[in-house]
């Protein structure tokens, strides 16, 4: 989500006369577009401002000015605070408020002193920013929901991107209209719990996310569609049975279940226990056989008891996760796990997540392994790193490596997959007749 809101910023300040460099060095604005899910993601920001410090002294040196700017969660949790640690920010923004960039660039221009905006406006910012038509490469984000209601106890979203919202649904398909017209082949939905989508229709009413993307099937050119991340509650029937209706969904998931245990997950405040995410997945698995799922989990989270983490090693070999991220639980500000009492060691922690992640990897590698030999339709959307290479994506989100020519960038193709590794397959290029084609000198 943090890719597309940069995406926007720059679509926002654009009219500016702005343009995206990768070099900070000679930058006119740097933004910082912060995450504040784990204290690790919210360290980096004050070590980075450091960083960037010398920069911006660097370009006042030669004359120049370099404005300096925190966006994101970090900035909308901790604005204040970067304020007095870092006075020579020049502007602090929240999620919510990035379309207002340019009001922030005139006033940071005009006067010292940091400008600080961590409203949560009443009118959404979508309703204010340009419409999207650039598209790199030829996959696309597409924010369709924000913030969360649901308040698990360990999470810092409720209050840092605010209550949930979703973008009235025609708003979305003209969205995906104009980034299919303008040549993605895959849209990836988000939100922080993009399966409670619930977008009101022109003359009343709402459609649900499994609505929806039957709605964003129909558009030409549109091969794939993906969706993240999901709340396992959420699963409604409608999008269940789109998994197995319509052929433009890949059938690859996140689901973050965060924990195998029961007293655990009640603790988070999750609103299901482990046997209802079982029973998710057989009913999502009896609508699209091939269904490959990823998830979340959390470790050492406060209580967790040895048996309770061999509770979640038990829910993960009995589902089987072809991918997945995995942390040790991070208190986090404000938030009600973090003031209990029963705060689990660290080395406790560090070894529960190694051996989860043992186990992850023996299971993601197992089943890269087992695509060998089959063909595979994907969508080769970059270049290797070596001329004449291409890397694509498999149904199920696999990074796959192939020898080919530029001309095929944006095409989905038949490859059949000759190796898999811990992270990635590598293919060769079919012809039509399914036989293994010349590689191109
Ligand atoms: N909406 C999703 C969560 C997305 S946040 C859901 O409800 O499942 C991304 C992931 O970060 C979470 O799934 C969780 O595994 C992790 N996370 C969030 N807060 C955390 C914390 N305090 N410590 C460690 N991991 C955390």
């Amino acid at each position: 989500m943090n890719v597309y809101d940069s995406a926007r910023m720059a679509d926002v300040l654009a009219p500016l006369g702005f343009v995206a460099t990768d070099e900070a060095d000679d930058a006119d604005m740097v933004i910082l577009n912060t995450c504040h899910i784990r204290e690790k993601a919210a360290e980096k920001v004050l070590s980075e401002l450091g960083r960037l410090r010398h920069l911006k002294v660097a370009r006042e040196k030669d004359g120049g000015k370099m404005i300096l700017a925190v966006a994101g969660c970090v900035a909308q949790a901790e604005g204040a605070e970067i304020v007095a640690r870092a006075p020579y920010v020049d502007m602090v923004f929240g999620p919510q408020t990035y379309h207002r960039l340019p009001e922030m660039v005139a006033q940071a221009s005009r006067s010292a002193g940091a400008v600080l905006d961590t409203d949560f406006p009443s009118q959404p910012k979508f309703d204010h920013l340009p419409s999207q038509t650039r598209v790199e490469g030829c996959s696309a984000f597409l924010t369709v929901q924000e913030g969360c209601d649901k308040f698990c106890t360990f999470c810092v979203v409720p209050y840092t991107r605010g209550a949930e919202y979703s973008r009235p649904a025609a708003d979305v398909v003209a969205e995906a209209r104009r980034l299919a017209a303008a040549g993605a082949r895959e849209i990836t939905l988000l939100g922080q719990n993009v399966n409670c989508y619930h977008g009101a229709v022109p003359g009343g009413g709402e459609w649900g996310l499994g609505r929806l993307i039957r709605e964003l099937a129909e558009i030409d050119g549109l091969e794939r569609i993906r969706y993240t991340t999901s709340y396992p509650a959420d699963m409604d029937d409608e999008l269940i049975a789109a998994h197995g209706e319509v052929p433009q969904l890949m059938p690859f998931l996140h689901l973050p279940v965060q924990s195998g245990s029961d007293r655990v997950l009640a603790a988070m405040n999750r609103r299901h226990d482990a046997g209802a995410y079982r029973r998710i997945v057989d009913r999502l698995r009896a609508a699209r056989s091939d269904l490959a799922l990823s998830s979340d989990f959390i470790v050492g989270f406060p209580g967790e008891s040895d048996a309770d983490f061999e509770e979640t090693l038990a829910l993960v070999r009995e589902v089987g996760f072809i991918q997945a991220y995995s942390f040790k639980y991070s208190p986090r500000p404000g938030t009600p796990a973090a003031a209990l009492a029963e705060q689990v060691p660290d080395p406790v922690k560090v070894e529960r997540l190694a051996t989860l992640q043992g186990l992850l990897n023996e299971q993601q590698l197992a089943f890269n392994q087992s695509c060998v030999g089959r063909v595979m339709p994907v969508l080769l959307d970059r270049p290797g790193k070596f001329p004449g290479q291409l890397v694509g994506r498999s149904p199920y989100m696999q990074p796959v490596h192939t020898d080919g020519s530029n001309d095929l960038f944006g095409a989905v193709v038949d490859l059949r997959v000759e190796a898999g590794y811990a992270n990635s397959l590598s293919g060769v290029l079919l012809d039509d007749t399914g036989r293994r084609m010349r590689k191109s000198a």
